[in-house]
Order: structure tokens, then C-alpha cells, then sequence
């Protein structure tokens, strides 16, 4: 009997690894040593909300101190929270308030480390943007470390393909920063190209085949040009980290079963901080960087705040961001938190699949709209 080859064994090895659950997500461990001061006894979840609680006190205070717009939105709001729960009482933001950014700064321009701007539809209008301190992008870094270090080795190779990611501070510096203490070499496509040229499908797929990377980062329509060209996994891949826009389910599994890799899913957006929430080996729902985003789902009409399982728009509120916090922000995005504990283990609330997007328009009820495939969602924008 012929033995299985390296791919069947790697495959079959993830399957026995889902359906057992596994390792309970690293992020919880992350999370644990970041609360090693707070009551060991109780279950990690109580102690991840009395730290949110308490940062979101901390929140408001910094808000009416430091962001005109805020402080403005804040007037005759009761700033002292009882609970989680109060949360509901105070007003949401969206992303037309961030034409106003620069009365959301709460820092002076010179400790801007890096300004993005997004991107909008049509032309009128002042741009929307967001900005962020080294404090701010180092939070990421840290989210980025703890969550590739599951897909990642030292002295390995990862290459972060994501468009635009190269861009001075962007996510592909932001990861070779957070990874560099690990030993794990990070490139991109950049690197290899010259100056002007752009990628084309033949051409990444040569740099990728040519880079002998363990894993790699990509958004979703780069997988699938890759999945052309490469129908068995490029040596020695056996990790990728999908990004920046909605991966199609149907092409998660294709690549699955072809790759037989670690393939993991991503969420975030250029408001979160870029990282937000991140799957596990068991593929049960995204597990959210609670101590720095905190996450409400709320009902798309009523703005009423959702119970695990039901559906809504994804709201978040940034804990600790120094340059441009936000508060009750309106991402757009339809999905649900889900209910019970994630096959890997973790005790922790998970976001569910996104579902959908949630338009807007002034004087119209929200309408709910399913993104075609490999459109944006939960996008990072502007990497
Ligand atoms: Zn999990």
C-alpha cells in the first residue's frame, strides 16, 4: 500500500485538528497575560468585559477631553457608564462623519505617524480620513504577531501580497515589523518588481512560485489567480491568511481541498486598525481583538443592541486608539456574534461570517444588500 503523500497527511491532520477543536486560539492566551493583574478565578470572558468597561470609562473621558467632534456629540450625555449594557444610550458614528477628521483628532498632526485616506463614493465632498500614532499601529502589530504566529514558524518565509500593502507603514511593513522578532522573513511583491511596473497574474504567480514561501497573505481575488495557476499548493506553502476583502466560502473550500493548507480568514477594516478579527484552526467564527475593538451588533432599524445569534450591523468601538478613536462606530457590514464556546475551545463571544452590507441613504430606510463575490467587505482600504 502506497503511503498518503505530504498533502493527504497535512490535509487529514487539519481535519483531525477541526474536528477536535484543537487549541483554544492563541489570542486568548494574548489576552490572559495583557489581564494578568485582574482576578485570575473568574473565567476570561468576565475579565475581558470588566477591561473593556473600564477603557470605555477611560474613552469618554479622553473623547470630551481631547475630539471636538466628540465632545460636541457627547454634550448632555451622561459620561459615566454603569455597565456594558449603557453603551446603548450613546449616539453611533459613521464613516460621513469622518469628513470632518480633523475634529476627531485628539493628537496634534506632529504625532501623526500615518494618514489614510479612504475611499468614497463620488467626488464632492472633503475626503474621509482616518490617522493613527506609532501607539496605534503597534496595537495592530501586536494583533498581527499573535495571530500569524499560529500560521507561522521561525525562519520561515511569509510574503504579504495584499494591493497597496507595500506602501510606507502599510500593512506589509506592519507585519514584517511585528514578525521580525520571530524570525520570519516577510516580503512582498515590491521587492521584486521594478519601479512603475505592475503585477500581472503571470507575474505574481512567478514571484510566488519562484519566493518558496510557508505562507502567505492575500486578498481573496489573488488567491483565486493563484488557484490557476498553481493547482497543488507551491512548495513549501502550507499557511494563508486571507484579507481584505470577504472570502468567498466556495473558494475557501476549493482551496482547501487543493492547497491542503492552514487557509484562515480575516476581518478588519481600515477603522479598526486594519486588524479586527481573525478565524482559528476551527474555522467557528472570527475571533475579535476584544481588549482593543469592542464589538456590538445592532438592529439595522432600531439600533438596538443584538443578542448572540441575531444578525445586525457590526459596530465597534476602539479602546486605546491615541490619534483618532471611535466611538459606536457604523462599519456597514451585516453580521451576528455567535453563540456558545468556538470548537477550538475558547470561551470568548466570535463575529460570525459577514452576511451582507447595510447602505444608507438620507431620508431612506437601510436596505440590505449581498456583496457579489469578491467584493468589498469589511475591506481594508488604502493598505
Ligand atoms: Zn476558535
Amino acid at each position: 500500500m502506497r503511503s498518503p503523500s505530504p498533502e493527504a497527511r497535512m490535509a487529514a491532520k487539519l481535519r483531525a485538528k477541526e474536528n477536535s477543536g484543537g487549541t483554544p486560539s492563541s489570542l486568548d492566551a494574548w489576552m490572559a497575560g495583557k489581564l494578568s493583574g485582574a482576578d485570575a478565578a473568574l473565567p476570561l470572558p468576565r475579565r475581558v468585559e470588566t477591561a473593556q468597561l473600564a477603557a470605555l470609562r477611560r474613552l469618554l473621558r479622553y473623547l470630551s477631553g481631547y475630539s471636538p467632534f466628540y465632545a460636541r456629540r457627547l454634550a448632555g450625555h451622561n459620561p459615566d457608564l454603569a455597565d456594558l449594557d449603557d453603551m446603548a444610550r450613546l449616539p453611533c458614528t459613521d464613516s460621513t462623519h469622518l469628513r470632518e477628521w480633523r475634529d476627531f483628532l485628539c493628537v496634534s498632526q506632529g504625532d501623526i505617524q500615518r494618514m489614510v485616506s479612504l475611499r468614497t463614493s463620488g467626488t464632492s465632498g472633503s475626503p474621509k480620513r482616518l490617522a493613527f500614532t506609532e501607539k496605534d499601529l503597534a496595537a495592530t502589530r501586536d494583533f498581527f504577531r499573535v495571530g500569524l504566529s499560529e500560521l507561522t514558524s521561525p525562519g520561515e518565509r511569509l510574503a504579504v501580497l495584499l494591493p497597496g500593502a507595500e506602501r510606507p507603514d502599510g500593512v506589509a511593513d506592519q507585519i514584517r515589523q511585528a514578525l521580525s522578532s520571530l524570525d520570519i522573513r516577510v516580503e512582498s511583491p515590491a521587492h521584486a518588481r521594478i519601479a512603475g511596473e505592475q503585477d500581472t497574474p503571470e507575474s505574481l504567480a512567478d514571484w510566488v512560485g519562484q519566493g518558496k514561501f510557508h505562507c502567505l497573505v492575500a486578498a481573496p481575488m489573488q488567491l483565486r489567480t493563484l488557484l490557476h495557476f498553481f493547482p497543488q499548493a507551491p512548495p513549501p506553502l502550507r499557511s494563508v491568511l486571507a484579507g481584505a476583502d470577504s472570502l468567498d466560502p466556495g473558494l475557501g473550500l476549493t482551496l482547501r481541498a487543493a492547497w491542503a493548507c492552514d487557509l484562515r480568514d480575516h476581518y478588519g477594516l481600515t477603522e479598526s486598525g486594519y486588524g479586527l478579527a481573525v478565524e482559528c484552526a476551527a474555522h467557528d467564527g472570527y475571533h475579535m481583538r476584544a481588549l482593543d475593538i469592542f464589538t456590538e451588533i445592532l438592529d439595522v432599524e432600531s439600533d438596538a443592541p443584538l443578542p448572540p445569534g441575531c444578525p445586525g450591523e457590526v459596530v465597534i468601538t476602539t479602546l486605546g486608539r491615541e490619534a483618532m478613536p471611535l466611538l459606536r462606530y457604523r462599519t456597514g457590514d451585516l453580521s451576528s456574534l455567535l453563540p456558545g464556546p468556538c470548537r477550538c475551545g475558547s470561551p470568548m463571544p466570535r463575529l460570525g461570517p459577514i452576511m451582507g452590507r447595510i447602505e444608507r441613504s438620507p431620508g431612506q430606510p437601510p436596505r440590505l444588500t449581498r456583496p457579489p463575490k469578491g467584493a468589498r467587505s469589511g475591506a481594508m482600504e488604502d493598505l
